[in-house]
């Protein structure tokens, strides 16, 4: 299955051999170019707006908004981020703090739950399978061959 390792590019679409990164090599070299510059610009100006940044640092509001997507960089004049799962404005990254330490929460329930490689729909056909163990198979083809 090697096209299991062809992803595209989260910022430019285009086709690379995936390792770590969901970006391919060029993009993630121009996007630690922007996220220095904003980092730089938002070191002076801490309420620095994205259109601000933006304008200021010629890095695209998409990929202003990638980075702090991704947690790297964190505006507190930012207002248009907002958590993916309740839709309160947020800083930095996808959720808001609540949101993350639920997602934490069902994610280490998950993982303290499930053995590697079982999934949760395995988890209920062995619970069905022991349902089934009050069940007596008596099939028909037997009480025939009685009679
Ligand atoms: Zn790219
Ligand atoms: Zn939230």
């Amino acid at each position: 299955m090697s096209s299991l390792s062809i992803r595209y590019c989260k910022n430019c679409s285009k086709p690379f051999n995936y390792k770590v990164s969901p970006y391919c090599p060029k993009c993630i070299i121009a996007i630690d170019e922007a996220f220095e510059k904003c980092r730089n610009y938002l070191e002076k100006n801490r309420l620095a707006t994205i259109k601000e940044l933006s304008e200021e640092t010629e890095v695209s509001e998409k990929i202003i908004l990638l980075l702090l997507k991704e947690g790297r960089l964190s505006m507190e004049g930012n207002k248009e981020l907002r958590c993916e799962s309740c839709d309160k404005p947020i800083d930095s990254g996808r959720y808001c703090l609540e949101c993350t330490v639920k997602k934490h929460n069902e994610l280490s329930y998950l993982k303290s739950n499930l053995r590697p490689g079982e999934t949760a729909t395995g988890r209920s056909q062995s619970a069905t399978g022991k349902e089934r163990m009050h069940y007596i198979p008596r099939s028909k083809k037997k009480d025939d061959e009685e009679e």
